[in-house]
């Protein structure tokens, strides 16, 4: 059975990166009638940030991309947060130290400092632990047994680090970037164990998903450095027949292309990378969120699937339904995909204009709850109806429609008045007194009046017509003019005209 997992750190919001990762997981997972699995890597304590799980939770269940087995749900392999299962880790690194695979390293915080000042240079401003050093500090490859089991009995603190091969060619198959080979000698003896007795995300996310019988394992770009070390785990535990198939998601570019997305990025080029609105606890930093700025979920998903994955057919809108039933892991492209927050407005935008007005309204209410205004849910129906074609936004209902929830303080005056004279006056007089006749007539029937009232009177339609939109919205703008008499009724129409004659 396909079991597919998405492992954040809970060490922040969630960028849209994240989601996507989410995404392609879930529709993997779906697709094949598999498990989508939530677990929660939070073996780093010094990382770990108050809030981010929650938020985790809050930002799948708005996408709708809910996991089968998750913390908050359970589910066979329980516990799913790491820091739950810390005990369950220390078997599998000693059995790696007996199968020569790793060691016990006991070098104290100072002493590896004098290691990094030693062998810090221009060439190498980051010293690893690799296989020269870890020939002249103290572990367990380099002392005598006697004295690594004298050490480990009088509880000396220690780690276990993997033992990386020296010059050995790795070679994996990633679902989405073919062959890749790395070379071992590249990758350092990486912490396994921790002194804490934690597992670093290294141990843990092998273990973990060879006890969760992931089989495949869908995450960043930015992973691939980090897979030599988890292949050459699951071949040292002697899992390897067991192992996920890889697929390394492309990384998300900035608009311009020039590098990866940041969470950075976001407010200094003026648009949102988080899902949603996030405070970082320790500093108050305040970061906004595709939600809260008003994407609709389904555009929101949408939009992301399209960062590196199309169908070939160029379609770009696609329920969830679909995405489950068309996406393809090998149609997911190796580059990376560029971020263009004017294309992700873009989807909103067509996933407003399509939804049914109903279902607009309920999310505008809150908008107009915070205005104070209450309205009839059918009268808020009908004005998203008018209006949403326009709109990118949720809140822009109000933009293009706050004339249907109140009457206009001013008018643009400069527009009315130097073409207003006595005749047009009357005029309106007139045609006030008839729409008191005319309150079942529909937008045909009052516009075709409105041009027989005009004609009578002699005057040219163009001339009483923006004026008498200026008195219904206060400006030239808004759904055609006749539309929104039938909407604001023919009283409050009346009472318009009256405001705008005075
Ligand atoms: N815990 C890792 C993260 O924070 C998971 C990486 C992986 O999927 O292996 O993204």
């Amino acid at each position: 059975k396909v079991r597919v997992r998405f492992a954040p750190s809970p060490t922040g919001g969630l960028h849209l990166g994240g989601v996507r990762t989410v995404l392609f997981n879930y529709l993997f997972a779906k697709q094949h009638n598999g498990d989508f699995v939530l677990r929660i890597e939070d073996t780093d304590q010094t990382r770990f940030v108050a809030g981010a799980e929650e938020y985790i939770n809050e930002c799948l269940r708005w996408c709708g991309l809910t996991p089968d087995e998750s913390p908050t749900v359970g589910g066979p392999f329980a516990p799913y947060r790491q820091s739950e299962r810390k005990d369950l880790y220390r078997q599998y690194a000693e059995q790696l130290v007996k199968s020569g695979h790793a060691y016990y390293a006991f070098d104290t915080p100072e002493e590896l400092e004098n290691m990094r000042q030693e062998l810090k240079s221009p060439e190498n401003p980051a010293p690893q632990y690799n296989h020269v050093v870890r020939q002249q500090m103290r572990n367990s490859l380099v002392l005598p047994e006697a004295t690594v089991q004298q050490l480990l009995a009088d509880n000396t603190p220690h780690v276990i680090r993997i033992k990386m091969p020296v010059n050995e060619e790795l070679t994996i198959t990633d679902l989405v970037r073919g062959e890749v080979t790395f070379n071992t000698t590249q990758v350092d003896d990486k912490v396994l164990l921790k002194a804490d007795g934690m597992p670093t995300y290294h141990l843990a996310v092998v273990v973990d998903d060879y006890l969760m019988k992931i089989t495949h394992a869908f995450r960043g770009e930015e992973w691939l450095p980090s897979a030599p070390v988890h292949i050459l785990l699951w071949k040292y535990l002697g899992w390897e027949a067991d192992m996920p198939q890889w697929a390394h998601l492309p990384l998300i570019l900035k608009p311009d292309g020039n590098g990866k997305l940041s969470k950075r990025d976001g407010d200094r080029l003026g648009f949102p990378v988080y899902a949603m609105n996030w405070t970082d606890p320790r500093s108050n930093e305040f970061t906004k969120g595709f939600r809260e700025l008003g994407f609709l979920p389904e555009a929101f998903v949408n939009m992301l699937a399209m960062l590196g994955w199309n169908d070939g057919t160029g379609q770009e809108i696609f329920s969830l339904e679909e995405l489950v039933a068309k996406f393809s892991i090998d149609r997911v492209h190796k580059a990376g995909a560029k971020f263009d927050y004017e294309k992700a407005k873009w989807f909103n935008h067509q996933y407003l204009h399509h939804k049914d007005n109903e279902s607009l309204a309920a999310l505008f209410q809150p908008v107009l709850a915070e205005k104070g205004i209450t309205a009839d849910p059918a009268y808020v129906a009908t004005v998203a109806g008018l209006v949403k074609e326009r709109c990118y936004f949720v809140n822009e209902i109000w933009d293009h429609g706050f004339f249907f929830f109140e009457r206009p303080a001013s008018y643009d005056e400069a527009a009315v008045k130097p073409k207003w004279n006595a005749d047009k006056a009357a005029f309106f007089e007139a045609w006030s007194a008839q729409l008191e006749t005319l309150s079942a007539a529909t937008a045909a029937e009052l516009e075709a009046a409105f041009k027989a009232l005009a004609a009578e009177k002699n005057i040219k339609m163009g001339e009483v017509q923006l004026p008498f939109r200026i008195m219904l919205t206060s400006g030239k703008f808004g759904p055609p003019v006749f539309d929104i008499v039938v909407t604001l009724g023919v009283e409050e129409t009346r009472q318009r005209i009256a405001n705008g004659l005075l």
